[in-house]
């Protein structure tokens, strides 16, 4: 049954790709949904106009969709309390901060950027922290009607009260905070977008948000934002702030680390099932401490209280073993089609669908992403194959290589190449006929002639894909005449 009073979002602000840190704090509030039965809202906080792009809100979906979250109510498919993309409703907000500054709850605040600066120089060199003097809190008439004929435009800023505040974090359990330490801060800038604090709280209560669940880097934000909800009367929801997600330096996840976008990780090959299964094991773990987990598994699974409030540390070593394990383990099918994209550069007309799943097949094993796939069947097409140097030296000129490949020749000409079960039988037979070498060195030399590697697919399935004259072909190629 529909838990209809379950209500999370993630709340991404569109001024770059999709980080992986959002991408978990987005997961676990997906997985939070589903497994309550509630629902999943994507809202884009869009205030900050000159950052914001419409591309990166595209990056957003597409990122968020690849990856299977897809959500209850957003910008694109709309709900029952948008709009929710903040840009479309300033108003809103303005309407709200009024209805503060009635109440004597905010008031406006007309000082300008240099003033505010020389409070906040002042408050340094006296090695004191800096808090805004309250200098407009009560201004006579006369002083504002000055600052409008001045054309000043007024921000608006909330009354702070001092009081001891606490909460009951699901994660971090009682959280306490004093007040005294916040000063009277800005809600509506002086060009009239709020401030993330007062849009978050504004949009969270009107988007009937039950439980916020995000990094613990928002925690200090928290107290400012029960601080709004109770000045406007309303109440506050559950909290959870999960660890954030660090670099194996325990530094922030930043770009020196490598890709931070979840659609860089797909674009290099990645499985976004197996980005998934990765995602959800920074800071949470089942029970059982398997790794391997579809997303069902993992909803059914997750338990908010069971995640850490610990940092949670990437290490790509360990995506890189999950994503192995998810191509091994993906149907033939559906590894082909997901290859397909991969195969641009060369000429699949030479093969049949059932000839390129093989070749798939074949080097599936040794693939960590999927865009190792074009080096990895580069030696399938094409009548010539690269030997680099080092080969050649360390395998090909081999006086026993060239013994063996001198043999093969000969053999060639006997395999019969359309049928697999038959090349691998003759094959062997031919390993048994090239007495006093090892079998190691033997097929050493075959390979390294077909393919230019010393490991790979099958031989046997080289051999039958590159078919008689590919095969003579190379052998000669490779024999020092
Ligand atoms: N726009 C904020 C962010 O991306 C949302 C924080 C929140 O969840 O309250 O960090």
């Amino acid at each position: 049954m529909a838990n209809n009073n379950i209500r999370v979002r993630i709340a991404p602000s569109p001024t770059g790709n999709l980080h992986v840190g959002t991408a978990r704090t987005a997961l676990f509030n997906y997985l939070f949904a589903k497994k309550n039965k509630g629902k999943f809202i994507l809202r884009i906080e869009d205030t900050d106009l000159k950052r914001s792009k419409e591309k990166y809100t595209q990056n957003i979906y597409e990122s968020l969709k690849s990856m299977g979250l897809n959500w209850d109510e957003g910008p694109d498919i709309g709900g029952e309390y948008g709009p929710y993309k903040q840009s479309d409703k300033l108003e809103t907000y303005k309407n709200y901060a009024q209805k503060l500054v009635k109440q004597g709850k905010a008031y406006y605040c007309w000082c300008q950027q240099d003033e505010i600066e020389k409070e906040k120089n002042k408050a340094a060199k006296e090695k004191i922290s800096y808090k805004y003097s309250r200098k407009c809190k009560n201004l006579t008439q006369e002083q504002v009607e000055q600052y409008k004929v001045e054309g000043r435009e007024p921000a608006i800023r909330f009354c702070t009260l001092s009081e001891k505040l606490m909460f009951d974090d699901i994660v971090r359990g009682q959280v306490e905070f004093d007040t005294n330490l916040i000063d009277d801060f800005v809600i509506i800038k002086s060009n009239g977008t709020p401030t993330y604090n007062f849009a978050v709280v504004i949009d969270d209560m009107e988007m009937k948000i039950s439980h916020v669940i995000r990094g613990e880097d928002h925690i200090s934000n928290t107290p400012k934002q029960i601080l709004i909800y109770k000045a406007l009367d309303r109440s506050i929801p559950v909290y959870a702030h999960v660890g954030m997600i660090l670099a194996p330096d325990r530094s922030k996840l930043s770009k020196r680390h490598g890709a931070t976008a979840v659609s860089e990780f797909i674009a290099q090959g990645y499985l976004p099932e197996a980005f998934v299964n990765f995602l959800s094991l920074l800071g949470w773990s089942p029970a059982d401490n398997r790794e391997i987990l579809e997303l069902q598994e993992i909803i059914n699974l997750f338990k908010l209280e069971k995640v850490s409030p610990s940092p949670a540390i990437f290490e790509l070593d360990k995506l890189n073993w999950m994503n192995g394990q998810y191509i091994k383990n993906l149907s033939i099918q559906d590894l082909t089609d997901r290859a397909r994209n991969y195969f641009k550069d060369f000429d699949l007309s030479i093969y049949s669908e059932e000839q390129l799943s093989h070749i798939i097949d074949s080097i599936r094993k040794n693939l960590v992403t999927l865009n190792e796939i074009p080096e990895a069947v580069v030696y399938f097409f094409g009548d010539n194959v690269k030997i680099d140097e080092k080969i050649q030296k360390d395998v090909i000129e081999l006086p026993e290589s060239q013994q063996v490949l001198n043999s093969f020749k000969e053999f060639a000409h006997t395999i019969d190449y359309g049928n697999l079960d038959k090349i691998h039988n003759q094959l062997a037979d031919f390993r048994k006929s090239m007495t006093g070498l090892k079998p190691k060195q033997i097929m050493w030399a075959v390979r390294a002639a077909l393919s230019g590697r010393t490991q790979g697919a099958d031989i046997a399935i080289i051999v039958s894909l590159l078919g008689k004259g590919r095969v003579l072909n190379r052998v000669d190629k490779a024999i020092i005449k």
